[in-house]
């Protein structure tokens, strides 16, 4: 049984952010595939404000070389969006792994990244392409690093009166990109392990490499170190065995000795490898 709820549909950007403004403690639903969960278990929330239909957080463009997803917009037409697999093929393919067809055609960019989960699928390709939250209130705008939203595990710098309106993201031109996911099930299953990367090179170096990794640690996190590191070295075994060493060794400072790293890290290990090597 849900509980007690009153909902409003906003059918504008500004209607929603007067939603917002003028409602007590609002909150906001898009697909609802984490907040109904959250309902179901109890969670009271007594007024929501769906955005799923709002034109504003439907739309894509591309201004100055970047590109604004809408908030709204789902991992089904994230996943076979022309420009997406065009400038961001690993949040493309990332979102054409989130869950099962049905979470796919329902659950959002928005939700997703407002949710925070460490294994949330779309967290890794955005952090290599640099994304930049739009948070808006009825009085305020603010365009937000997605590394400086996500605060901790499930938390972010979101205010409950901020509506988060688009994405902006940096395209990734000659890269090799993509996205390695390993889950308990192909479908129905959340992320146990979820690598984003990026990689350019030229003449046997790597001219520069991108990497983020997910479900691992408590936030989603990219090696900046391991990145230094191999951009502009030779590629070659020794760099690469030095750069996964580092790379799991963050990851022990990050979190500690976690039981589930007995099979974590040399599965990751497997996947830099795989990446890495080319
Ligand atoms: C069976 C199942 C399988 C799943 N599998 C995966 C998976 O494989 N990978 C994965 O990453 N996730 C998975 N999920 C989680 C979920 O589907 C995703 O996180 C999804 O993207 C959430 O989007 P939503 O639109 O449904 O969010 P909602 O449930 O509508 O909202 C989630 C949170 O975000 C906030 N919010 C939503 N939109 C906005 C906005 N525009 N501005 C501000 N706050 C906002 C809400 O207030 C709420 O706190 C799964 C969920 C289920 C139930």
């Amino acid at each position: 049984m849900l509980p007690k709820f009153a909902s409003v549909i906003a059918k504008t950007r500004e209607e929603a952010l007067s939603w917002l403004s003028s409602l007590e403690n609002p909150r906001i639903i898009a697909g609802g595939t984490d907040l109904m969960v959250r309902m179901r278990a109890g969670k009271q929330y007594s007024r929501v404000i769906d955005v799923a239909g709002v034109p504003e957080l439907l739309t894509m463009t591309e201004t100055d070389g970047r590109l604004s997803v809408g908030s709204a917009m789902t991992h089904a037409r994230l996943s076979t969006s022309e420009p997406i697999i065009r400038n961001a093929r690993s949040l493309a393919m990332a979102c054409g792994l989130v869950g099962s067809p049905q979470i796919r055609n329902m659950g959002t960019i928005g939700g997703n990244l407002a949710n925070a989960s460490p294994a949330a699928d779309s967290i890794p390709p955005l952090l290599i392409h640099d994304a930049v939250l739009v948070l808006e209130s009825k009085e305020t705008r603010r365009r937000v690093p997605l590394e400086e939203v996500i605060v901790a595990p499930y938390v972010t710098s979101i205010d409950r009166k901020e509506l988060l309106g688009s994405v902006e993201i940096n395209p990734l031109r000659g890269y090799r990109e993509g996205y390695r996911r390993v889950a308990k099930r192909a479908t129905w299953a959340i992320s146990r392990l979820g690598v984003a990367f990026a990689i350019r090179e030229d003449k046997g170096r790597f001219t520069d490499v991108k990497l983020a990794i997910g479900s691992c640690t408590p936030m989603p996190f990219r090696p900046k170190k391991v990145e230094d590191l191999l951009k502009g070295a030779e590629k070659n075994e020794a760099i690469i065995t030095e750069a996964i060493r580092m790379a799991l060794e963050e990851i022990k400072l990050i979190s500690g000795i976690r039981p589930s790293y007995a099979y974590k890290l040399p599965v990751l290990k497997g996947i830099l490898e795989e990446v890495l090597r080319g």
